[in-house]
């Protein structure tokens, strides 16, 4: 890293402290920028790294609710709306116990380069709550979401800011927030994404995150003229973007072999197919359980409790050829990236946020695999986002074909700005610097255009 992008770094830390997955995002985005400010002191004298890594605006509230036994709860909300520059914000909403305001800021962070990489104008944004939505009723689902969207209401808006969902926001949850939204404002519009069909929703954009990790890991593929038929794949995760991608692996020949939740991990050496999807689909969309009963329900399947001491996870410790990280943040470090590479894994394609530590996104690169981070794989989610917001506005809903049509276009074309701006840096095959790059010059150049605001 250059010694400008070294003091920027340090700098950052020492003044966003306790926020270590802002840090490591802005590291690795810091890294790739040193080509970018040799070429363009333009941006270096207008500081334009130091004004992407301040949020716009931040916005953070109490959430108070009452429980099924009429118990007082007390949550704390926030949204995060990075930057502006190239459109409304956008980016999801998390509901999970281990939201800080330092995990929403790397959020927000790496929406502002993904939504650019889509090619669609939509700004960086991300939001959620320390709410625990397992274990809660779905009445005190609602209460939640009617209380939350009571404050964030004021702050969004279909040319303002439009979230979606996140882990733990799914359907049910957006529509109650929605709901909640149009009773305020006495407006229906198309303030969030990830609606249901018949309210607004667009079709695809449940399946479009994994299904768009699956069309990226592709098309990795074919630049070493493969496919992924009769490829094994590791996925982990169970929830919207997990169950997602094993359709479309299994769609495209690939058979997907794992599957986990916060509890521990499934493995199925026979393969994940069609009907033991729905099973996973019918658990942990309707029946909310845990992906234990997977192992209990089919034959031949080892399940595997999670190990809060081990130093690795053994979800990655299995011969495969691609791995499909679907679950959380630093959910790879750098041993289990050394025991993906040594299983014969050279094609990660990451469908969750930042799953791999720094150290594991070094010994991807050192070892020459196919490796997309999450920004630029992960993208066909927001993307779809932004092709249900075309359709509120345009007051149209395009079919299943078309949809699936822009989604697998967009994922190729970003694509193909990672390999090509890789190539134009002079680090061919680097998906890392193609996507952080790709993602920051249309961010840079609108916000050089825009004057210091
Ligand atoms: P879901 O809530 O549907 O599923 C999340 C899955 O990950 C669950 O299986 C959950 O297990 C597991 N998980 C969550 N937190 C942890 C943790 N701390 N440790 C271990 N396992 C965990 O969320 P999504 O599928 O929507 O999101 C998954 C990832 O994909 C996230 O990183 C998200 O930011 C990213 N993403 C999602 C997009 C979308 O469109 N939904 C778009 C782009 C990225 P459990 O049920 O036990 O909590």
């Amino acid at each position: 890293m250059s010694s400008y992008a070294n003091e920027f770094v340090a700098k950052v830390k020492a003044r966003n402290p306790a926020e270590p997955e802002f840090h490591q995002a802005v590291q690795e985005v810091a890294e790739s920028l040193s080509l970018v400010l040799e070429r363009h002191p333009e941006y270096r004298s207008a500081k334009i790294m130091e004004r992407v890594v301040e949020p716009e605006r931040v916005i953070m509230f109490r959430v108070p609710w009452l429980d099924d036994r009429n118990d007082v709860q007390v949550n704390r909300g926030f949204r995060i709306e990075m930057n502006s520059a190239i459109g409304p914000y956008k980016g999801g909403l998390r509901f999970h116990p281990s939201v800080t305001l330092g995990i929403l800021k790397f959020l927000a962070f790496e929406q502002v380069f993904k939504n650019s990489l889509t090619t669609l104008p939509m700004g960086g944004g991300k939001g959620g709550s320390d709410f625990d939505p397992k274990g809660k009723s779905d009445s005190e689902v609602m209460r939640f979401c009617q209380s939350f969207m009571t404050e964030l209401f004021r702050h969004i808006g279909p040319d303002t800011d439009v979230p979606a969902g996140d882990i733990g926001v799914g359907g049910r949850e957006i529509g109650y927030l929605f709901g909640q939204y149009k009773r305020l404002r006495n407006e229906f519009t198309g303030v969030l994404t990830g609606k249901g069909l018949n309210w607004g929703g667009s079709l695809i954009r449940p399946e479009a995150t994994g299904y768009g990790a699956v069309y990226f890991a592709a098309e990795m593929l074919t630049t070493r003229k493969k496919t992924l038929e009769g490829k094994t794949c590791l996925v982990s995760g169970s929830g919207n973007v997990a169950q997602y991608t094993v359709e479309k692996i299994q769609q495209l020949g690939g058979k997907a072999v794992t599957l986990s939740d916060s509890n521990g991990y499934i493995y199925d050496p026979e393969g994940i197919d069609k009907k033991k999807l729905d099973f996973v689909m019918e658990l942990k969309n309707v029946k909310r359980g845990r992906i234990k009963e997977y192992a209990d329900k089919f034959k031949g399947v080892t399940y595997t409790p999670l190990d809060q001491n081990s130093d690795h996870n053994p979800l990655w410790n299995h011969k495969a050829d691609c791995a499909f990280p679907s679950a959380t943040q630093n959910e790879i470090n750098g041993k289990d990236a050394h025991n993906l590479v040594r299983n014969g894994v050279y094609v990660v394609s990451e469908g969750a946020n930042m799953p791999t530590t720094l150290d594991g996104v070094k010994v991807f690169l050192d070892a020459g695999i196919l490796y997309a981070p999450g920004k630029a794989s992960n993208a066909g989610g927001v993307a779809t986002s932004g092709l249900e917001m075309s359709q509120n506005s345009m007051r149209l809903l395009w079919t299943r074909e078309e949809v699936d049509n822009r989604l697998h276009l967009i994922m190729k074309n970003i694509h193909k700005t990672c390999v090509d701006t890789a190539e134009r840096f002079g680090t061919p095959g680097n998906y890392v610097n193609g996507a952080n790059i790709g993602g920051f010059l249309k961010v840079a150049d609108a916000m050089m255009d825009q004057g210091l605001v």
